[in-house]
């Protein structure tokens, strides 16, 4: 038998309370439509397996992933129907595999119908392009004799723009009432985060947030009532003294310009933090005072600025900064990739 694992120097620490209470907020904005939730990509890094748990208990009952392996990972969490598979019946064996767990899908093309149909058919979602021109039936089709054969719970469309206000919103949102009476269904959906935000026209029956139950706030509207959940943890592992003129890190692209304390972290972007953090834009914090990145990121390290951390020692924790709204203005990267990018070395 291999021993267990050590500790890892890297842990993702989720906030489960404020993951709950975004929940909560989102169900509170989306007025009488239901609340689901995107959990794809590992509830968008987050962890689906400590994610959805906690969705599951404040009152979610719609959950939305990509792929099989997705659903998979969540089954023995919530009932099979309660699952949703974005990209669909995409072969064969997804549509026998969904058939056969009780797994919904969501029909995006005339192809998946057919596919759907050929293993056995039964209750289904149907997403209708209204405007993304990503996967998604276009409108054309909806009259096909295929689509009235499906059994249709959830009608959704996909926004491509609800974090602005643009004439596209309306349109679509037309698009989809225009679908809603074509296609029989049982409940309608549109909204992701951004798209609750813009009101009772767009809220359906039931909405889809992803984005803002993880800390992203893609609309004003949505500032001061969601909360920060994924706190990135990395542990210091080694303390050292350099004298002025001293590089730190690939290229010397930060020279000491006097005596400084500096702590080598285990926190690199093989595990999503991005080179764009190097050169004092990314900021570590211990008990609130702000440690600024020095010189490079590494893919396994960083430097920070010790100077006013003098308690620091090896093997001390640090949390990286990481508020999504103001992560994104100063890394560049948008809120979605500044969560899905935390790698599989993070302890969850
Ligand atoms: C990812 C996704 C969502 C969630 O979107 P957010 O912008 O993260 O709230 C909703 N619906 C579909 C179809 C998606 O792919």
């Amino acid at each position: 038998m291999t021993p267990d694992l050590p500790p890892s120097a890297l842990r993702l620490d989720v906030d489960r309370q404020a993951l709950a209470a975004n929940w909560r907020a989102l169900d509170a904005l989306s007025g009488t439509a239901r609340t689901g939730a995107a959990v794809k990509a590992d509830a968008y890094g987050i962890g689906a397996k400590v994610a959805v748990p906690v969705l599951r208990d404040a009152g979610c009952h719609d959950f939305f992933v990509t792929y099989a392996h997705e659903a998979a990972d969540i089954l023995g969490l919530v009932p099979p129907h309660e699952i949703s598979l974005l990209h669909g019946p995409i072969n064969e064996g997804v549509a026998k595999w969904a058939h056969e767990t009780g797994v919904r899908v969501v029909i995006n093309s005339l192809e998946q119908a057919a596919r759907w149909l050929a293993a056995g058919g039964g209750r289904c979602d149907l997403m209708v392009d209204t405007g993304i021109n990503r996967l998604g039936l276009p409108l054309a089709n909806l009259g096909d004799p295929m689509i009235a054969r499906l059994e249709v719970d959830v009608l959704l469309s996909h926004l491509a723009s609800a974090d602005e206000d643009v004439a596209l919103n309306p349109r679509q949102c037309a698009r989809w009432e225009e679908a809603r009476r074509v296609v029989p269904h049982l409940r309608a959906s549109l909204a992701n985060s951004a798209g609750i935000a813009l009101g009772d026209a767009y809220h359906g029956d039931l909405t889809r947030p992803g984005l803002s139950l993880y800390g992203g706030v893609p609309r004003r509207e949505l500032e001061g009532r969601i909360a920060q959940v994924a706190r990135p943890m990395a542990a210091v592992m080694q303390v050292r003294n350099i004298e002025a003129g001293e590089g730190v890190g690939y290229n010397a692209t930060f020279i000491a310009p006097h005596a400084m304390r500096i702590g080598v972290v285990a926190l690199g972007y093989a595990d999503g933090f991005l080179r764009c953090w190097s050169a004092g834009k990314g900021v570590l914090l211990r008990q609130g005072r702000r440690l600024p990145v020095l010189g490079r990121v590494s893919m396994d390290m960083v430097d920070v600025d010790l100077s006013g951390a003098d308690e620091v020692r090896e093997g001390d924790w640090l949390e990286v900064e990481y508020s999504l709204p103001q992560a994104a203005a100063f890394s560049g990267l948008s809120q979605y990739e500044l969560l899905t990018l935390l790698g599989d070395r993070f302890a969850r």
